[in-house]
């Protein structure tokens, strides 16, 4: 059994689950601990109790050990890249290219430990000065979903240790090999006892521990909606008010118009829609195109589908990998016959495929004549399924796209300045893109969205620091003068 690492030690649990390969359900990655809410309370308690040291340590010794985080990260890439997609179904190179990012993300934040914060400020009083320094938060959890196995957890466990948090994570129960695999990486830079804990288990064991204890100060959570409003409701209704940080779903609009390169807005949606097999938050899943260019868009995508290669994650020249395990794969088909039922087209894929071994494999699914209004357009589907919404020009485009619940990533593909332009101004979301997919982001800039898609503030580059910390205001009367009492009666 593959361990939890609590307390400093690595420890087994009563129960155990498979880590199945989607590409192959005969191999079993391996038998991965699942916690208790006893153990997840201890992994609590030694973060708790190791808080006051960690968040004293100096910026050097922070420095150092992320960075030896992100070096073995990058020098191992190919081997952790193969664990990932083994165990969650995106390609080789996706899986190669995720663990790259996560190694990006350490170093980057091993050189936030040394940018210093805060701020010395004259008071509006006679002899008082006014200090802003950023403290750390405490105990941060952090509960991470199956779709990015390491590079969601990089991007929350680097701040949180960065900025001097403990930390307690739990992976999705789905991709526990990648988490254990970092979580080796984080022990063997040198982290002191208690500062990092491993608790790998159920959503509604582990999770719940960590929302009900009162000695976590914060929770960052990236997973669906419903469980993300769960969340919220437990960490602020009992016990001190936890800090939120919440990354959920997204419906994410592309906007495609009569003058865009239609090659490239091809390539935009491929990518968007169907690559890491559509299961992105990012994902574009409603394709909004202008008249001009639909129905030359359609079968562009249609041949472009066609020439797409569905196959085990591992093997060379495979261009989209199968969904992650049968409950998902079951929900991707359910959608496509909803879609069907309320009047949409299916005109490419949405049908199972065999493989040589036997796994999840769906051929992406293409949709049109579909409506705004229809559930394929408005519920998050989070498989390789796209919807293809006509609009009669620009204006009624931006409409269309911006008329969702989510708002996390919006593209557009025009070789017009002035659209391009207003869209991003108007587009309701939190990233937009300009003839570029509406997944795949950078790591220095922030990452988040708007409405149901976001709660709290953005995560990765340096805006990370907003939720990490947490901002004390100083005052200080240096006796050089009276004091004068009546000077800001009010507050
Ligand atoms: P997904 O569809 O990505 O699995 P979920 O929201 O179900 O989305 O899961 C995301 C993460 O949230 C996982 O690590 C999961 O175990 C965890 N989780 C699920 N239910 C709860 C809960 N009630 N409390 C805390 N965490 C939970």
């Amino acid at each position: 059994m593959t361990k939890n690492y609590i307390a400093g030690e690595w420890l087994p649990a009563a129960e155990a689950s498979p880590n199945i390969n989607p590409s192959n359900t005969n191999d079993i990655v391996g038998e991965y601990a699942r916690a208790s809410a006893i153990e997840t309370e201890r992994a609590i308690a030694a973060a708790f109790d190791a808080f006051p040291a960690w968040s004293r340590s100096t910026i050097q010794a922070r420095h150092d050990t992320l960075k030896a985080v992100g070096d073995e990260i990058l020098a191992r890439k190919h081997e952790l890249g193969h664990l990932l997609s083994r165990e969650e179904g995106k390609t080789l190179p996706e899986g190669i290219g995720e663990v790259a990012r996560a190694g990006q993300i350490f170093q980057f934040f091993a050189g936030e430990c040394l940018r210093g914060a805060g701020e010395k400020l004259p008071s509006v009083r006679p002899s008082v000065e006014a200090e802003v320094t950023r403290e750390p938060v405490g105990v941060i959890g952090l509960i991470t979903p199956w779709n990015f196995p390491i590079a969601i957890p990089a991007w929350k466990i680097a701040p949180a240790l960065a900025y001097g948090n403990t930390v307690v994570f739990k992976p999705a129960e789905l991709v526990p090999g990648s988490a254990h695999a970092l979580a080796e990486i984080i022990i063997r830079a040198g982290v002191p006892t208690g500062v990092f804990n491993l608790v790998m288990g159920r959503g509604a064991v582990v999770g719940e521990a960590m929302l009900s204890s009162s000695k976590v100060s914060a929770i960052s959570f990236t997973g669906s909606v419903p469980t993300g409003r769960n969340i919220a409701r437990t960490c602020i209704t009992s016990g001190p008010m936890k800090k939120l940080q919440l990354e959920m779903g997204g419906k994410n609009p592309m906007v495609v118009l009569d003058d865009a390169d239609l090659k490239l807005a091809v390539e935009c949606a491929v990518n968007s829609a169907f690559f890491s097999t559509g299961q992105r938050c990012t994902a574009s899943s409603r394709l909004i195109v202008t008249n001009g260019i639909h129905d030359r868009f359609v079968a562009a995508m249609q041949e472009r589908m066609q020439g797409l290669v569905i196959d085990d994650a591992l093997k060379a020249g495979t261009d989209v990998g199968p969904v992650v395990d049968q409950s998902q794969l079951d929900q991707d088909l359910k959608y496509i016959s909803i879609g069907q039922a309320e009047g949409a087209k299916l005109v490419a894929g949405g049908k199972l495929l065999k493989c040589e071994a036997p796994g999840f494999y769906l051929a992406p699914a293409l949709l049109t004549e579909v409506s705004n209004q229809m559930r394929v357009a408005r519920e998050e589907i989070f498989g390789p399924v796209a919807t293809v919404i006509r609009a009669k020009d620009y204006d009624e485009a931006l409409e269309l796209a911006n008329d969702t619940l989510f708002g996390l990533s919006s593209g557009i593909c025009t070789t017009s300045l002035k659209y391009a332009s207003h869209f991003k101004r108007n587009a309701e979301a939190g990233m937009v893109m300009v003839n570029l997919p509406t997944a795949g982001v950078d790591y220095h800039v922030p990452f988040g969205g708007r409405k149901a898609s976001s709660y709290g503030s953005r995560e990765q580059g340096r805006y990370a620091q907003e939720f990490y910390t947490t901002v004390k205001t100083a005052y200080t009367f240096d006796g050089n003068g009276p004091y004068v009492h009546k000077a800001n009666p009010k507050v």
